[in-house]
């Protein structure tokens, strides 16, 4: 697949959508209008690849809506040079977005066969985290640890304590919450004991995977 002038203004169009239903951080706007997202999904919905609509990967994941990741990426307010881990790397797409605003990333994927494929897909478009792990979302990074940002892209039965522990004074974790639906939940550091929780709206997700034995 290429990458034309027409998907260009496909993306421009979406860009739009998304600044009509809220978005406003001009970086994150700026990135949706950069990264071909028709090369993160399967050609027979190249034609859907613009709007905004989440369609299945591999292993039975889905690549999130447009809105959806340009809100947890808006929400998270990442800075240049932070440090930002990755729950759920699946296509790939959230991690170009925070590749865009200049975060150093490390995403961790759960299902070998998505961690495999989009650890090999991204470097070609020129996107390049830090780091692609192999791994369980429910432990963090704690080898990596602190993070100024935590973002988690699949539906958390509950929130992981791990993942707290691994904030940065000062910094966010954003994560979806419940079962069939989600809250999205923004935990705030403010000290080593304390957090400010905000929920900011209903979303669904695919859920997030228990360890495996
Ligand atoms: N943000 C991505 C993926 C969304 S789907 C995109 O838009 O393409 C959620 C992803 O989280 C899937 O790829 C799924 O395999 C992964 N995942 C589920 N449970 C996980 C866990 N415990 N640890 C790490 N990744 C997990």
């Amino acid at each position: 697949m290429r990458d034309t002038t027409k998907h260009q203004g496909l993306r421009n169009q979406l860009a739009k959508v998304l600044e009509a239903k809220g978005i406003y951080d001009i970086k994150v706007l700026n990135a949706v209008r950069k990264i071909p997202r028709h090369l993160f999904i399967d050609s027979s919905f190249e034609s859907h690849a613009y709007q905004d609509k989440a369609f299945p990967i591999a292993a039975d994941q889905t690549i999130s809506h447009p809105f959806t990741v340009a809100f947890q990426s808006q929400v998270l307010e990442v800075k240049s040079g932070e440090k930002v881990l990755e729950i759920g790397t699946g296509s790939g797409y959230q991690t170009a977005v925070l590749l865009e605003l200049n975060a150093e990333v490390y995403s961790i994927e759960r299902q070998h066969e998505l961690f495999k494929k989009t650890s090999m897909f991204l470097p070609k478009l020129g996107y390049r985290p830090k780091r692609f792990i192999f791994g369980d979302g429910y432990k963090g990074l704690p080898e990596e640890a602190p993070f100024d940002k935590i973002i988690v892209t699949a539906g958390a039965p509950y929130v992981p304590k791990a993942l707290l522990g691994q904030l940065k004074i000062g910094g966010r974790l954003l994560i979806p919450v419940g079962d069939k639906e989600q809250v999205m939940t923004l935990f705030l550091r403010k000290s080593p004991k304390e957090f400010e929780k905000h929920e900011l709206g209903d979303f669904k997700f695919v859920p997030m995977l228990k360890k495996k034995n």
